[in-house]
């Protein structure tokens, strides 16, 4: 075992403080990794608030991790010690039913061992999340991270990147169609990025009419506030596919309103109350309203790869691990711009 120092929830909303971690011993088919960068991601918020219930405490948060390998088990052909790798949400699956079979990993039949908040396949050996030293992982759940990108940059497409990703691609995002992202966070500025690199339309959704000029920065051709109710009359119809990030309450059945006839309206953001929806917000115009969890590690990986070559990285805010208990309370305000990432070198 390989004694870790890490930062941990002790119970559900408590402050994160120092804590010391065990990693195993690196086996034949597992990678370690020094971890670099970390980034902090609104799941990590939830869960070590206990905001959806069930969290396994000590916690550990992080999933967006990128760092350097040093050492590999004598399976390894995926990776090499002092190359730059990435770990995401899942660092296990069970690997033989369809959904693992099939590159959907994230659904796995016997259930996906999570990076933190959950367990290792065994189902006792509590996982523990990023913001450590290091981490130790099963090789097919580890990511190549494509020279060229910026290690810190890149740490959030491990988990905002590829959420955002999986969605555009599999609602088939090209050039022309009219995208709408709701909520400009982690998730949020990631859909823009990427879905402006697919040739899409895109329109920022907002709730913070500071963060227009960053819109049209990052890639949207046009912003609009929902604070605003005119907003909801001049877009009536208008996207053929909303990206809904928003991590608080609000009302889905306004944003079915927004799309065209047969439009797709995508939940990724998880509220932690649900939601009522009216059936003639869906009916009127055969609207769909879906929802969307990470992507398998396959499609992350084409993830990474189109990244590097559309040159994207997330917009970051560096941060000590000191700050962490701060960087929470910006993101409950909505005060993100538009990613922290942890330099774990401060731990
Ligand atoms: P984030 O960086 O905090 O951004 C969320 C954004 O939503 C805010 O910046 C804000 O943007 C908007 N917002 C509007 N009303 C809000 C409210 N009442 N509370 C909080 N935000 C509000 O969060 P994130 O890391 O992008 O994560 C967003 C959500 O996606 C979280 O619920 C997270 O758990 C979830 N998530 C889901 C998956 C998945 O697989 N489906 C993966 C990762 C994360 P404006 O200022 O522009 O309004
Ligand atoms: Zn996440
Ligand atoms: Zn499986």
């Amino acid at each position: 075992m390989l004694k870790t120092p890490a930062w941990a929830a002790s119970s559900a909303g408590k402050k994160l403080a120092p804590f010391t971690i065990e990693r195993r011993a690196p086996g034949p088919t597992d990678v370690a990794i020094d971890i670099l960068f970390c980034g902090v991601c609104h799941s990590d918020v939830h869960q070590a608030r206990d905001e959806w219930s069930g969290a396994m405490f000590p916690m550990v948060p992080g999933h967006e991790i990128v760092g350097r390998v040093s050492q590999v088990g004598a399976q390894v052909t995926k990776l090499r010690v002092g190359d730059l790798a990435g770990v995401g949400c899942m660092v296990d699956s069970c690997r033989a039913c369809e959904p693992c079979r099939s590159g959907t990993e994230q659904f796995c039949e016997k259930g996906v061992a999570f990076t933190y908040n959950g367990t290792e396949m065994d189902r006792r050996t509590p996982t523990f999340g990023g913001y450590s030293t290091r981490v130790v992982v099963e090789e097919k759940f580890t990511l190549k991270v494509p020279a060229g990108l910026d290690p810190a940059g890149a740490a959030p497409l491990l988990c905002a990147g590829i959420t955002t990703y999986s969605p555009l691609r599999q609602w088939n995002c090209k050039k022309g169609d009219r995208v709408g992202v709701v909520g400009l966070g982690g998730l949020g500025h990631m859909a823009v990025k990427l879905a402006a690199s697919m040739g899409a339309e895109v329109t920022v959704l907002s709730t913070s009419r500071s963060k227009e000029a960053d819109a049209r920065r990052l890639g949207a051709h046009a912003f609009e506030s929902t604070k605003e109710e005119a907003t909801f009359k001049k877009l009536a119809g208008h996207f053929n596919l909303l990206i809904d990030t928003v991590a608080g309450a609000h009302d889905y059945n306004a944003y079915l309103g927004l799309l065209r006839t047969r439009g797709t309206m995508v939940v990724v953001g998880v509220p932690p109350e649900p939601t009522p929806i009216g059936a003639f917000s869906l009916i009127g115009g055969n609207k769909r309203l879906a929802g969307s969890l990470i992507g398998g590690i396959e499609e992350t990986q084409q993830m990474l790869d189109h990244c590097a070559e559309h040159k994207i990285v997330s917009d970051i805010e560096v941060i000590a691990i000191q700050e962490i208990n701060e960087a929470y309370e910006r993101m409950l305000r909505s005060d993100v711009r538009y990613r922290f990432v942890i330099d774990i070198s401060t731990l």
